[in-house]
């Protein structure tokens, strides 16, 4: 279908969406839980081509990582929406004023309507079901706009899920940036975006004009420091796992690494050891993952080119035979210039810059003079010191002694702050996410508020004497 087609499509659908939303606005929470299941079930059934899709995609992708981060992570979430959302969905009482008394006052959540949902190519899967997942459980319907760099995976969601829902429920739109800039301009009840900043703030700009609420989860330099008191083999584990996961192609990868001054070169050696124990020949292995696109190649191997004849030192294993896939090597940059592309921008990529801190109050400065990153992480023995760090510094989210593990936690929000985004989902976040917080007050036939209006006299002297003390 051509996108000409596919906008005419996405404003049939979101119509047809509205119309069944406001004939049915209270899916029961049966249905709801059903709903979430068959998004499980059809993960389960459809593992195998999952795993197929992405992998062709990239040109090679790590089936482990494949399992774990899209296949195994919705799953998870499903499981958990599923046995949580009675609770969620109940109204939320809350006290009244003695000047309001007697009544009673509750938040009913209700589902906001149709959800538009614009989903990256990173983890296409993950990023597109899991705010589904949400939105379901919500009770609300959704239409999704996969990433045109992944067309395979696209294709099998929007298979995928015609197998098991109405179009009129939820629905697929498939094509690039002039059919992702026109579903944004779509009225929709709220719009959830996972993607670039730059693109985000086209995403923000656009259903500003319907005023439609937007959660934008973006990304940015998720800084790692290693404090003066860690072991550098101990943190080269969990930097290591989290900056090649994926070939580095993650949100919350860290972006770059702050180390003692005198212990850049032991960080990226640590992290190098680690490196050639994960990947004895990243080339040829199945589990070192290829770069998305020769775009992305090309920017990323420009990066570490900048930065080599900028006078960094370049740490890479022996990468062996690639064949025919688009990969980088696992590549460790000591001492990058800052002004240099790697320094400036979201690398998104298996390049690691380490540079090093005088003092640990220098290393909070120089994450506090950049923009509020998607995560940071801290390597610190001494549990007061990594507080000192988080006390002192503002992200998305955060992580000690490890990397990328808070957003594997259901019950956390996740997203970010500032540049990096704004609202949250996972667990009952995503739940309130696409949730409408209405209050209601119920109030008696007969209520003392009929005081409170003219003409005011003793009565309204007295309550408003109660509302002063
Ligand atoms: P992208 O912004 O290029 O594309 C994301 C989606 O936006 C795609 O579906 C694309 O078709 C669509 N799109 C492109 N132009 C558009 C426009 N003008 N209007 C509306 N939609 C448009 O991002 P990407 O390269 O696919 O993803 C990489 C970025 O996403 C990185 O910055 C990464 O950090 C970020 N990311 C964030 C999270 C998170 O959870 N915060 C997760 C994954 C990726």
């Amino acid at each position: 279908m051509s996108d000409e087609q596919q906008i005419e499509r996405m404003k049939t659908l979101l119509d047809a969406q509205k119309k069944a939303f406001a004939a049915d606005r209270h899916r029961s929470i049966d249905e709801r839980k059903a709903d979430i299941e068959k998004v499980g079930d059809l993960v389960k059934h459809h593992a195998k081509d999952i795993m197929d899709a992405i992998a062709a995609d990239y040109g090679a992708r790590s089936c482990a990582e494949t399992q774990i981060a899209e296949i195994g992570f919705t799953i998870s979430a499903a499981k958990h929406a599923r046995s949580h959302v009675a609770k969620w969905a109940k109204p939320k009482r809350a006290s009244v004023p003695l000047t309001l008394a007697p009544g009673k006052a509750y938040v009913r959540r209700e589902p906001k309507g149709v959800a538009g949902i614009i989903s990256p190519w990173n983890y296409p899967l993950q990023l597109a079901f899991t705010p589904l997942i949400a939105a379901l459980a919500a009770g609300c319907r959704a239409i999704i706009k996969p990433s045109e760099f992944t067309p395979r995976t696209a294709e099998l969601m929007a298979r995928m899920l015609a197998e098991a829902f109405d179009e009129n429920h939820v629905a697929v739109i498939t094509g690039g940036p002039a059919v992702g800039e026109a579903f944004a301009k779509l009225p929709f009840d709220h719009l959830f975006y996972t993607g670039s900043t730059h693109v985000g703030r086209l995403v923000a700009m656009a259903a500003a004009d319907n005023l439609v609420p937007v959660t934008l989860e973006l990304g940015g330099k998720s800084p790692a420091i290693i404090t003066e008191d860690y072991d550098l083999t101990e943190a080269a584990k969990p930097l290591t796992w989290g900056k090649y996961f994926n070939a580095g192609q993650t949100c919350i990868a860290p972006d770059y690494v702050l180390a003692p001054k005198d212990k850049v070169r032991a960080t990226g050696e640590a992290i190098l050891a680690e490196v050639q124990s994960y990947y004895p020949e990243p080339g040829s292995d199945p589990d070192y993952t290829a770069i998305i696109s020769d775009k992305h190649h090309q920017r990323l191997s420009r990066m570490i080119e900048e930065a080599r004849a900028g006078g960094a030192t370049i740490l890479q294993p022996e990468m062996g035979e690639t064949g025919n896939v688009r990969k980088i090597p696992p590549t460790i940059v000591l001492d990058p210039p800052l002004e240099s592309k790697l320094m400036q921008e979201e690398i998104f990529g298996p390049v690691l810059p380490v540079l090093g801190y005088e003092t640990l109050n220098g290393a909070i400065s120089f994450v506090n003079d950049r923009d509020h990153p998607l995560a940071l992480y801290v390597y610190a023995k001494d549990k007061a010191v990594a507080r000192r760090v988080l006390d002192a510094t503002m992200s998305g989210g955060a992580s000690v002694n490890a990397s990328m593990l808070h957003m594997s936690v259901e019950g956390m929000p996740f997203g970010g702050v500032g540049k990096s985004g704004y609202g949250a989902y996972h667990g009952e976040h995503g739940f309130l996410t696409f949730s409408h917080e209405r209050a209601v007050f119920e109030a008696p036939v007969w209520h003392p508020s009929r005081w409170i209006a003219p003409p005011y006299g003793k009565r309204f002297d007295f309550i408003s004497k109660l509302q002063m003390k």
